[in-house]
């Protein structure tokens, strides 16, 4: 199984925001998580690799395809779920899969009926097969699009932030459906959500401004920080000075009080507590700590 592997990739858009600057990735099969805040990127990279812009220099390969180059290839081999997944909300799931297959070259109305059918199972949506798409909820919408993606056998699926606006419920069917896609295909889900990259991905990349902060294995990558995030519960009020004198990851409420997490090499004292590390702390280290370019040891 082939990775993709992008090189040096840069953009900056005519407004002279620089979207992308010299990002290199390798990116395995199985789910690979695009993880970073609003505005660092992740639709430009996602949108550049599915062949929908360009990029101002750099390389994107898929095997022998040279995938900035080579685009027919590239759309044949491509399942993408765009952020805002638009469906004509006057027509039938299955009315509208059938369609797309036929745009897809499915030409056998026989094996068109198999594929939709199947479709429609594999993300759960065959109950609701007659009913329009208007009528559906946020995560059928996305498993519709899903289920649209997939029409094609790709070899390389595109998500981006698919579970923005999804409830729990919702969400928790989408992980579910994905994860079951990663095994032999390489899936890039980005996302500003950092527990989408936690329960999904084996691989992951954080970036922001353009740039990549950090790549490599999550769990790895908490393991880095085991011993240095120290947890305390303060006062509303406390808040702005601990953010002037500390580097805080996170501030959390709980129970309407806000517990922090600070990054620190040694104990700080001050009543703060040693606490083991999640995927968010990494995150907000990256963020708020500026590190560039580090790569978790695998
Ligand atoms: P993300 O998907 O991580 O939110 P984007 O790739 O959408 O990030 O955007 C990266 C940066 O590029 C942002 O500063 C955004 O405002 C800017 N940007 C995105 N698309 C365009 C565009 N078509 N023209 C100008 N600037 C853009």
């Amino acid at each position: 199984m082939n990775s993709l592997i992008i090189s040096n990739l840069s953009k900056t858009y005519s407004n002279g925001v620089k979207a992308l600057n010299n990002v290199s990735l390798e990116i395995p099969s199985g789910m690979f998580g695009l993880l970073g805040p609003n505005g660092a990127g992740k639709s430009t990279l996602m949108r550049t690799i599915a062949t929908l812009q360009e990029a101002d220099g750099g390389k994107v390969s898929f095997g022998n395809l040279d995938a900035l180059v080579q685009k027919d290839e590239v759309r044949k081999i491509l399942g993408y779920l765009p952020q805002e997944f638009g469906v004509y909300p006057k027509i039938s799931a299955e009315v509208l899969l059938n369609h797309l297959a036929v745009l897809k070259g499915i030409t056998s109305r026989k094996e068109r009926k198999e594929v939709v059918e199947a479709l429609l199972h594999k993300t759960n949506l065959y109950e609701a097969r007659k009913k329009n798409l208007g009528g559906y909820s946020g995560g059928m919408k996305q498993r519709f699009g899903i289920a649209q993606a997939l029409l094609s056998n790709p070899k390389l699926i595109i998500v981006d932030e698919p579970t923005a606006g999804l409830d729990p419920a919702e969400r928790n069917r989408f992980y579910n459906l994905l994860s079951e896609l990663g095994e032999n295909t390489i899936v890039i889900l980005s996302t500003h959500i950092v527990e989408d990259v936690k329960e999904l991905c084996t691989n992951m990349a954080i970036i922001n401004r353009g740039e990549v902060l950090l790549k490599g294995n999550p769990q790895k990558a908490i393991e880095q920080i085991e011993g240095k995030v120290y947890s305390k519960t303060i006062r509303k009020s406390e808040l702005q000075s601990y953010k002037k004198e500390y580097t805080i990851l996170a501030d959390r409420l709980f129970q309407g009080q806000p517990i922090i997490h600070i990054l620190s090499e040694s104990a700080p004292g001050n009543g703060f507590k040693q606490v083991a590390p999640d995927l968010e702390d990494v995150y907000f280290s990256e963020i708020f700590g500026g590190n560039s370019g580090r790569e978790t040891s695998n």
